[in-house]
Protein backbone atom coordinates (compact mmCIF):
# COMPACT_ATOMS: atom_id res chain seq x y z
CA UNK A 1 0.00 0.00 0.00
CA UNK A 2 1.39 3.10 -0.87
CA UNK A 3 1.11 6.02 1.51
CA UNK A 4 -1.06 10.05 0.45
CA UNK A 5 2.61 11.44 1.61
CA UNK A 6 4.52 9.19 -0.84
CA UNK A 7 1.62 9.92 -3.65
CA UNK A 8 2.16 13.72 -3.01
CA UNK A 9 6.04 12.94 -3.40
CA UNK A 10 5.35 11.16 -6.88
CA UNK A 11 3.36 14.30 -8.03
CA UNK A 12 6.57 16.31 -7.26
CA UNK A 13 8.97 14.58 -8.08
CA UNK A 14 7.33 14.05 -11.59
CA UNK A 15 6.70 18.43 -11.87
CA UNK A 16 10.70 18.37 -10.98
CA UNK A 17 11.04 16.08 -13.83
CA UNK A 18 9.14 17.62 -15.98
CA UNK A 19 10.88 21.01 -15.55
CA UNK A 20 14.17 19.54 -15.64
CA UNK A 21 13.30 18.41 -19.16
CA UNK A 22 11.68 21.61 -19.88
CA UNK A 23 14.92 23.50 -18.82
CA UNK A 24 17.54 20.78 -20.87
CA UNK A 25 19.56 21.02 -17.43
CA UNK A 26 18.74 17.38 -15.65
CA UNK A 27 21.66 15.50 -14.67
CA UNK A 28 21.43 12.52 -16.26
CA UNK A 29 20.31 14.42 -19.73
CA UNK A 30 23.09 16.94 -20.29
CA UNK A 31 25.01 16.46 -22.85
CA UNK A 32 28.76 15.39 -21.86
CA UNK A 33 30.11 17.11 -24.93
CA UNK A 34 31.26 14.16 -26.54
CA UNK A 35 31.14 14.29 -30.33
CA UNK A 36 31.64 11.80 -33.17
CA UNK A 37 35.65 11.63 -33.24
CA UNK A 38 35.43 10.23 -29.43
CA UNK A 39 34.09 6.98 -30.76
CA UNK A 40 35.56 3.79 -33.15
CA UNK A 41 35.35 5.51 -36.73
CA UNK A 42 32.07 3.18 -38.72
CA UNK A 43 30.26 2.72 -35.09
CA UNK A 44 27.14 3.38 -34.47
CA UNK A 45 28.18 5.78 -31.68
CA UNK A 46 29.83 7.82 -34.40
CA UNK A 47 26.86 7.82 -36.27
CA UNK A 48 24.60 8.81 -33.47
CA UNK A 49 27.41 11.74 -32.14
CA UNK A 50 27.89 13.37 -35.90
CA UNK A 51 23.88 13.01 -36.43
CA UNK A 52 23.30 14.42 -32.82
CA UNK A 53 19.90 13.33 -32.36
CA UNK A 54 18.74 9.65 -31.07
CA UNK A 55 15.61 7.97 -31.76
CA UNK A 56 14.47 6.03 -28.35
CA UNK A 57 11.43 3.75 -27.83
CA UNK A 58 9.32 4.20 -24.45
CA UNK A 59 6.39 3.40 -22.56
CA UNK A 60 4.10 6.88 -23.31
CA UNK A 61 1.47 4.84 -20.50
CA UNK A 62 3.39 3.38 -17.22
CA UNK A 63 3.61 5.70 -14.49
CA UNK A 64 7.14 5.55 -12.63
CA UNK A 65 9.01 4.24 -15.71
CA UNK A 66 7.96 5.56 -18.99
CA UNK A 67 4.67 7.98 -18.85
CA UNK A 68 3.76 11.08 -21.33
CA UNK A 69 3.45 14.20 -19.45
CA UNK A 70 0.92 17.21 -20.24
CA UNK A 71 3.97 18.68 -22.01
CA UNK A 72 4.19 15.56 -24.61
CA UNK A 73 7.30 14.23 -23.00
CA UNK A 74 7.45 11.12 -21.51
CA UNK A 75 9.27 11.37 -18.10
CA UNK A 76 10.29 8.32 -15.70
CA UNK A 77 13.43 5.67 -15.19
CA UNK A 78 13.54 4.53 -18.17
CA UNK A 79 13.21 7.74 -19.85
CA UNK A 80 16.28 9.19 -17.43
CA UNK A 81 18.12 5.85 -18.30
CA UNK A 82 17.62 6.73 -22.18
CA UNK A 83 18.69 10.17 -21.28
CA UNK A 84 21.99 9.08 -20.21
CA UNK A 85 22.74 7.26 -22.48
CA UNK A 86 22.43 9.91 -25.31
CA UNK A 87 24.11 12.57 -23.04
CA UNK A 88 27.07 9.94 -23.36
CA UNK A 89 27.08 10.39 -27.27
CA UNK A 90 26.70 14.15 -27.04
CA UNK A 91 22.76 14.44 -27.42
CA UNK A 92 21.07 16.98 -25.69
CA UNK A 93 17.39 15.82 -24.60
CA UNK A 94 15.99 18.30 -26.44
CA UNK A 95 17.33 16.31 -29.64
CA UNK A 96 15.99 13.38 -28.31
CA UNK A 97 13.11 11.86 -30.61
CA UNK A 98 10.75 9.84 -27.79
CA UNK A 99 8.50 7.09 -29.78
CA UNK A 100 5.71 5.08 -27.96
CA UNK A 101 7.06 1.51 -28.17
CA UNK A 102 4.48 -1.10 -26.88
CA UNK A 103 4.73 -4.48 -25.55
CA UNK A 104 4.58 -6.32 -28.72
CA UNK A 105 6.40 -3.53 -30.93
CA UNK A 106 9.82 -3.48 -29.59
CA UNK A 107 11.58 -6.26 -31.70
CA UNK A 108 10.21 -4.71 -34.70
CA UNK A 109 10.80 -1.42 -34.63
CA UNK A 110 14.52 -2.36 -33.77
CA UNK A 111 14.50 -4.57 -36.42
CA UNK A 112 12.75 -1.83 -38.66
CA UNK A 113 15.18 0.87 -37.78
CA UNK A 114 11.75 2.81 -36.49
CA UNK A 115 14.41 3.67 -33.04
CA UNK A 116 17.54 3.29 -32.14
CA UNK A 117 17.25 1.77 -29.20
CA UNK A 118 14.32 1.15 -26.71
CA UNK A 119 14.38 1.80 -23.21
CA UNK A 120 10.64 0.16 -21.69
CA UNK A 121 10.41 -2.34 -18.68
CA UNK A 122 12.15 -4.76 -21.62
CA UNK A 123 12.81 -7.71 -20.08
CA UNK A 124 16.05 -9.83 -21.51
CA UNK A 125 15.00 -13.15 -22.38
CA UNK A 126 16.29 -15.37 -24.79
CA UNK A 127 13.88 -15.73 -27.22
CA UNK A 128 14.11 -12.22 -27.79
CA UNK A 129 17.87 -12.50 -27.57
CA UNK A 130 17.52 -14.36 -30.92
CA UNK A 131 16.20 -11.09 -32.48
CA UNK A 132 17.44 -7.93 -30.92
CA UNK A 133 20.33 -7.39 -28.45
CA UNK A 134 20.27 -6.44 -25.14
CA UNK A 135 22.59 -4.10 -22.70
CA UNK A 136 22.29 -4.66 -19.14
CA UNK A 137 20.09 -5.55 -16.99
CA UNK A 138 19.89 -2.00 -15.12
CA UNK A 139 17.14 -3.12 -12.70
CA UNK A 140 15.29 -6.57 -11.73
CA UNK A 141 11.57 -6.51 -11.52
CA UNK A 142 9.19 -9.31 -11.40
CA UNK A 143 6.01 -10.76 -12.43
CA UNK A 144 2.63 -9.97 -10.15
CA UNK A 145 -1.13 -9.34 -9.89
CA UNK A 146 -3.15 -6.29 -9.06
CA UNK A 147 -7.10 -6.86 -8.10
CA UNK A 148 -9.86 -4.82 -6.94
CA UNK A 149 -8.74 -3.91 -2.72
CA UNK A 150 -11.40 -5.49 -1.58
CA UNK A 151 -10.44 -9.06 -3.40
CA UNK A 152 -9.46 -11.43 -0.86
CA UNK A 153 -9.62 -14.65 -3.33
CA UNK A 154 -6.84 -14.05 -5.39
CA UNK A 155 -3.01 -14.40 -3.57
CA UNK A 156 -1.07 -16.15 -6.31
CA UNK A 157 -0.77 -17.22 -9.28
CA UNK A 158 -2.63 -20.63 -8.34
CA UNK A 159 -5.37 -18.68 -7.74
CA UNK A 160 -5.48 -17.71 -11.65
CA UNK A 161 -7.85 -21.14 -12.42
CA UNK A 162 -11.16 -20.03 -13.79
CA UNK A 163 -10.26 -16.35 -13.42
CA UNK A 164 -10.23 -13.51 -16.24
CA UNK A 165 -6.75 -12.03 -16.54
CA UNK A 166 -6.01 -9.32 -18.36
CA UNK A 167 -2.72 -8.51 -19.77
CA UNK A 168 -0.92 -7.35 -23.15
CA UNK A 169 -0.07 -8.56 -26.43
CA UNK A 170 3.55 -9.26 -27.05
CA UNK A 171 4.61 -9.71 -23.31
CA UNK A 172 6.47 -11.87 -20.92
CA UNK A 173 3.77 -11.82 -18.27
CA UNK A 174 1.61 -12.52 -20.48
CA UNK A 175 3.19 -15.98 -22.21
CA UNK A 176 3.62 -16.96 -18.66
CA UNK A 177 0.06 -17.55 -17.86
CA UNK A 178 -0.45 -18.89 -21.02
CA UNK A 179 1.68 -21.30 -21.16
CA UNK A 180 2.05 -22.20 -16.98
CA UNK A 181 -1.79 -21.17 -16.16
CA UNK A 182 -3.62 -22.70 -18.94
CA UNK A 183 -7.40 -22.39 -16.57
CA UNK A 184 -6.64 -18.54 -16.40
CA UNK A 185 -9.06 -16.95 -19.22
CA UNK A 186 -6.43 -14.46 -20.38
CA UNK A 187 -7.63 -10.96 -22.29
CA UNK A 188 -5.10 -9.28 -23.86
CA UNK A 189 -4.90 -5.60 -25.31
CA UNK A 190 -2.08 -3.46 -26.87
CA UNK A 191 -1.16 -1.44 -23.55
CA UNK A 192 -1.81 -2.24 -19.83
CA UNK A 193 -3.67 0.93 -18.86
CA UNK A 194 -6.18 -0.66 -21.46
CA UNK A 195 -6.99 -3.32 -18.55
CA UNK A 196 -7.14 -0.17 -16.16
CA UNK A 197 -11.00 0.35 -16.77
CA UNK A 198 -12.23 -3.36 -16.95
CA UNK A 199 -10.72 -4.27 -13.77
CA UNK A 200 -12.76 -1.39 -12.45
CA UNK A 201 -15.71 -2.16 -13.37
CA UNK A 202 -15.29 -6.10 -12.76
CA UNK A 203 -14.77 -7.51 -16.62
CA UNK A 204 -11.76 -8.70 -15.33
CA UNK A 205 -10.23 -10.16 -12.33
CA UNK A 206 -6.82 -9.56 -12.54
CA UNK A 207 -4.59 -7.52 -14.40
CA UNK A 208 -0.69 -9.03 -14.43
CA UNK A 209 2.74 -7.60 -15.42
CA UNK A 210 5.77 -6.67 -13.54
CA UNK A 211 5.51 -5.71 -9.57
CA UNK A 212 7.23 -2.20 -10.36
CA UNK A 213 4.26 -1.23 -13.47
CA UNK A 214 1.71 -2.63 -11.10
CA UNK A 215 2.95 -0.15 -8.47
CA UNK A 216 2.76 2.58 -10.75
CA UNK A 217 -1.20 2.04 -11.17
CA UNK A 218 -2.18 1.36 -7.62
CA UNK A 219 -0.06 4.53 -6.57
CA UNK A 220 -2.67 6.07 -9.25
CA UNK A 221 -5.78 4.59 -8.10
CA UNK A 222 -7.21 6.29 -5.34
CA UNK A 223 -6.76 2.94 -3.15
CA UNK A 224 -8.91 1.02 -6.01
CA UNK A 225 -6.47 -1.47 -6.97
CA UNK A 226 -3.39 -3.25 -4.80
CA UNK A 227 -0.91 -5.83 -5.22
CA UNK A 228 -1.90 -9.15 -4.32
CA UNK A 229 1.13 -11.73 -3.13
CA UNK A 230 4.52 -11.78 -4.29
CA UNK A 231 6.28 -11.03 -7.79
CA UNK A 232 6.70 -14.79 -9.19
CA UNK A 233 8.90 -14.32 -12.31
CA UNK A 234 12.20 -12.63 -12.72
CA UNK A 235 12.03 -9.20 -15.23
CA UNK A 236 15.61 -8.27 -16.10
CA UNK A 237 15.18 -4.87 -17.75
CA UNK A 238 17.40 -4.53 -20.70
CA UNK A 239 18.08 -2.17 -23.42
CA UNK A 240 17.40 -2.97 -26.80
CA UNK A 241 19.23 -2.28 -30.06
CA UNK A 242 20.02 -4.09 -33.06
CA UNK A 243 20.66 -7.99 -32.66
CA UNK A 244 24.31 -7.46 -34.44
CA UNK A 245 25.88 -4.25 -33.12
CA UNK A 246 27.72 -6.29 -30.21
CA UNK A 247 30.22 -2.52 -30.55
CA UNK A 248 27.32 -0.43 -29.30
CA UNK A 249 26.17 -3.08 -27.01
CA UNK A 250 28.98 -2.85 -24.95
CA UNK A 251 29.43 0.46 -24.98
CA UNK A 252 26.46 0.70 -23.21
CA UNK A 253 27.27 -1.56 -21.00
CA UNK A 254 30.01 0.43 -19.95
CA UNK A 255 27.92 3.88 -19.95
CA UNK A 256 25.54 1.56 -17.31
CA UNK A 257 28.71 0.40 -15.26
CA UNK A 258 29.81 3.89 -14.90
CA UNK A 259 26.25 5.31 -14.19
CA UNK A 260 25.77 2.67 -11.16
CA UNK A 261 29.45 3.36 -9.68
CA UNK A 262 28.82 7.40 -10.01
CA UNK A 263 25.92 7.63 -8.54
CA UNK A 264 23.94 8.77 -11.79
CA UNK A 265 21.87 5.63 -11.82
CA UNK A 266 21.02 6.26 -8.10
CA UNK A 267 20.02 9.93 -9.04
CA UNK A 268 17.94 9.03 -11.77
CA UNK A 269 16.11 6.14 -9.58
CA UNK A 270 15.58 8.70 -6.97
CA UNK A 271 14.24 11.37 -8.98
CA UNK A 272 11.38 8.80 -10.63
CA UNK A 273 10.54 5.23 -9.46
CA UNK A 274 12.46 5.72 -6.52
CA UNK A 275 9.68 8.67 -5.00
CA UNK A 276 7.34 5.26 -4.97
CA UNK A 277 9.41 1.99 -4.98
CA UNK A 278 11.91 0.76 -2.55
CA UNK A 279 16.17 1.59 -3.13
CA UNK A 280 16.84 -1.47 -6.06
CA UNK A 281 20.17 -3.42 -5.53
CA UNK A 282 22.57 -2.21 -7.96
CA UNK A 283 22.20 -5.18 -11.14
CA UNK A 284 24.82 -6.66 -12.55
CA UNK A 285 25.50 -6.21 -16.42
CA UNK A 286 25.14 -9.56 -18.40
CA UNK A 287 27.88 -9.48 -21.30
CA UNK A 288 25.94 -12.58 -22.51
CA UNK A 289 27.46 -14.28 -25.83
CA UNK A 290 25.48 -13.38 -29.00
CA UNK A 291 24.09 -16.23 -30.62
N1 LIG B 1 8.90 -6.76 -18.68
C1 LIG B 1 7.86 -7.45 -19.36
C2 LIG B 1 8.10 -7.53 -20.86
O1 LIG B 1 9.09 -7.08 -21.33
C3 LIG B 1 6.51 -6.85 -19.07
C4 LIG B 1 6.42 -5.38 -19.19
C5 LIG B 1 6.16 -4.89 -20.60
O2 LIG B 1 5.32 -5.50 -21.29
O3 LIG B 1 6.78 -3.91 -20.99
O4 LIG B 1 7.32 -8.06 -21.60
Amino acid sequence: MFTKTKMAALGAAAAIALSACASDDSDSGSSTGAEAGDFPEGSTMAALAEAGEITIGTKFDQPLFGLVGPDGAPVGFDVEIGKMIAAELGIDEGNITWTETVSANREPYIEGGQVDIVVATYTINDERKEIVSFAGPYYNAGQALMVLSDNEDITGPDDLAGKVVCSVEGSTPAANIADNYPDAELKLFGAYTDCLEPLRNGQVDVVTTDNVILAGYVDDSDGDFKIAGDPFTEEPYGIGLAHDDDEFRDWINDVLEASFEDGRWMDAWNETAGTVLPEPELPTVDRYENS
